[in-house]
């Protein structure tokens, strides 16, 4: 067991005949910079922006994936690229992932699968969710200050049209509120998990259990969120 604050890794023994390591292995998820992994949120050396990054158990020796559980939580994802919509589903023996049909949106046309005793590498970050911020700046955040403002001007003559003016106000502020914490705070949250054989990066900020159930599964302990 690693003890807290010491490096949580092992170089791999470099077994004859083992496959190069993918490069994204040991990498910043945002530029590629070279990274070690570590149980706490990092810096990157080169962008210096935020991330984790932990070694799975075909990286790292110390490592022991949780045993296999027919019945563990299926935990699916599911979310949209442009015209299609991409899947992420943690089944009991590994990570699926892939597209699926532009139509229906339920037929996978394309899967990979990773097992968790397969994994590389984890990497977790956050991105800013520019809509959300896009929307609360333009829409709830112009309407609150204007309805507060009307509400300030009325309120000596009418009373109570300025009370509806504030509560309107009040709400839209909240909302606003709301959208920028969900912008900012939540954000879009990024899990890129490198296996042997496959990658696959899944925005898991709908799913509270993602997280923690893909590094229980993995046998990783399990680190912060960015
Ligand atoms: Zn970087």
């Amino acid at each position: 067991m690693n003890q807290p604050g010491q490096p949580m890794f092992h170089p791999p023994s470099n077994a004859p005949g083992a496959a190069p390591l993918p490069p994204q292995t040991l990498a910043c998820p945002w530029c590629g910079c070279p990274a070690v992994p570590g149980p706490a949120v990092q810096a990157c050396q080169g962008c210096r922006r935020r991330f984790t990054l932990s070694a799975g158990p075909a990286l790292d020796g110390s490592v022991v994936p949780a045993p296999f559980h027919p019945a563990a939580m299926r935990i699916a994802l599911r979310w949209s690229i442009v015209v299609t919509y991409r899947f992420a589903t943690l089944e009991p023996p590994g990570i699926h992932s892939g597209t699926l049909d532009p139509v229906v949106g339920i037929a996978p046309v394309d899967q990979t699968s990773i097992a968790y005793g397969d994994v590389l590498s984890i990497a977790v970050w956050r991105k800013l969710a520019v809509v959300d911020c896009i929307i609360a700046a333009l829409v709830p955040t112009p309407i609150a200050l204007l309805t507060l403002y009307v509400a300030i001007s009325v309120v000596a003559k009418s009373p109570g049209a300025g009370a509806v003016f504030a509560a309107i106000g009040l709400l839209m502020g909240l909302l606003a509120v709301w959208l920028f914490r969900r912008g900012i705070v939540i954000g879009r949250r990024q899990a890129r998990i490198v296996g042997r054989w496959a990658s696959t990066t899944v925005p898991f900020e709908t799913s509270a259990a993602f997280h923690d159930e893909l590094f229980r599964r993995c046998g990783i302990a399990r680190p912060p969120i960015p």
